[in-house]
């Protein structure tokens, strides 16, 4: 509606006006799905709750890979569009309430991911020593989130670590532990990562999957990649890849399983090397209790086999492993907004070809996208499909005069202000951008990663100093 009440189109001085939230890889995405079309102009505001942009590609990707992690020299092209303003540090549900956004713009693309971990719901689970792969991951990302005393705790002379999962999120925590200081050294962590990591003697990983290799989801080149650690050796049971039949169909019709097979049997006649980190890789087996009184010291599991429908089933045989540090890695979930429909189950948010669904009916102006829309799977790029999908159901709904277009309502980020927030701009980015790119400098790094909020806001603040 204009401010008479009438109904209003999108026109160059009065675009549509979009709300992304969640500035990572989805949202980045959605934000250029919108400005890469001419039949509706289009404003799109890019909040975020962290006053960094980027999501899981700055604070989820690991750090020893930066080919991956320099996917954001593509995204930030978005940030620069003069259609896209970047809002960072707005928590949607804290700063405002999702209402008021939802009456301050013309439509909300909801990309803000799925943050939570998910429970094994066994006895020790909450154990010192006993971390969600999601702290731990945040934690040497540099996420001002993450939780430093605790990790470091946990961290505190560990010699063996047991990581429950075979997805490629456990391979990365069983990775990162096993590399030695000099392949650390020149990557982003924040310098107390490196620190706490070099101190820490581990000497035996042990990565368990509770089906067999031909059920794993890990990707083959994140496996293979273990085999070529300068400071590990991978060790793999050849009982373990013995197949059931229904396995060995499985892995003749696809090709990621027959390659990680082929990567697995290359390593069964590594033995333990003297001096060098023990990363071993079991199969069917299902952590039944972490072990402990004050903090972690095993894992108990069950043996288990797997049924023709591909599922574990326990055979009653129990086994210990020592564990001074279990990582659980079972995969993320979604967080409820407040005011947003969650399916409790899957953890995503109900939508039919992106668009919201409230009662089981499209709510006009309200879309979806990326892991809160479809669930914590996928590697960066599935986004870009995704969020187009999102993207075309609102340019329909906006074409065929379904959103309640309203004119104009001031500023967002004027309101913002005035609620209180401190929403960092493009600029403000920047500035942290640079002080992280001078920090890594000091070490001869590309950049290093500022961990604190703190640390974050006193790079602004510095850099409007020297204006
Ligand atoms: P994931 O691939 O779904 O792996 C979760 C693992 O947890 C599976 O092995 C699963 O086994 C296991 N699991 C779940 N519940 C369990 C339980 N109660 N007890 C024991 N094990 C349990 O998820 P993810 O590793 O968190 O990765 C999330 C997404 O990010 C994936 O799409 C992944 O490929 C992507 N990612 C990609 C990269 C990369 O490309 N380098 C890096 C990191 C993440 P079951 O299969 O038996 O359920």
């Amino acid at each position: 509606m204009s401010d008479d009440g009438a109904p209003s189109s999108p026109s160059g001085d009065h675009p549509l006006r979009v709300a992304v939230v969640g500035a990572g890889p989805a949202g980045i995405y959605a934000a250029d799905a919108l400005t890469r079309q001419d039949a509706v102009p289009v404003a799109v505001d890019l909040i975020d709750r962290l006053p960094t942009p980027y999501g899981l590609v700055r604070h989820g990707i690991a750090p020893d890979h930066p080919k991956m992690r320099a996917i954001r020299d593509t995204l930030h092209h978005t940030l620069e569009h003069p259609r896209v303003r970047f809002v960072g540090n707005v928590e949607v549900g804290v700063d405002i309430p999702l209402e008021k956004l939802r009456a301050h713009v013309d439509a909300v693309v909801y990309t803000y991911g799925a943050a939570l971990d998910r429970h094994l719901g066994i006895d020790g689970e909450e154990l010192p020593g006993s971390l969600a792969a999601t702290e731990f991951v945040a934690w040497y990302c540099g996420h001002p989130d993450a939780d430093r005393e605790r990790v470091e705790a946990a961290l505190a002379g560990v010699r063996n670590v047991v990581v429950v999962g075979v997805g490629n999120v456990a391979l990365d925590v069983a990775r990162v532990l096993a590399r030695t200081a000099d392949e650390l050294e020149p990557t982003e962590m924040p310098q107390h990562v490196l620190d706490a990591l070099a101190a820490t003697p581990v000497e035996q990983i042990t990565v368990i999957g509770r089906r067999g290799p031909a059920q794993a989801t890990f990707t083959t080149q994140e496996l293979r990649e273990l085999g070529e650690l300068a400071g590990a050796t991978v060790l793999v049971d050849p009982a373990d890849l013995v197949l059931d039949p229904d396995s060995e169909e499985r892995a003749a019709a696809d090709r990621v399983v027959s390659r990680n097979l082929a990567v697995l049997r290359n390593w069964v006649t590594h033995t333990r090397e003297p001096g060098r980190t023990r990363l071993t890789l079991r199969f069917y087996r299902r952590p039944v209790r972490l072990l402990g009184v004050d903090r972690v010291t095993g894992v108990e599991v069950e043996r288990t086999a797997v049924d023709g429908d591909g599922r574990a089933m326990g055979t009653g045989e129990l086994e210990e492993l020592p564990a001074d540090l279990v990582v659980r890695s079972v995969g993320y979930r979604g967080l409820p907004l407040p005011g947003l429909p969650v399916d409790e189950r899957s953890g995503t948010v109900p939508h039919h070809a992106g668009r919201v669904l409230r009662g089981g009916q499209p709510s006009p102006g309200e879309y979806v996208a990326g892991w809160i829309k479809r669930g914590p799977s996928g590697v960066v790029g599935h986004n870009k499909h995704d969020a187009r999908e999102s993207v075309a159901s609102l340019l329909a709904d906006a074409a065929e005069g379904r959103l309640a277009v309203r004119g104009p309502v001031g500023d967002l980020v004027q309101e913002l202000i005035r609620r209180g927030a401190d929403p960092v701009l493009l600029d403000d980015w920047r500035a942290i951008d640079a002080a992280e790119k001078a920090l890594g400098a000091t070490r001869g790094r590309a950049r290093t990663t500022l961990h604190e909020r703190e640390s974050l806001m006193a790079a602004i603040r510095a850099a409007a100093a020297r204006a």
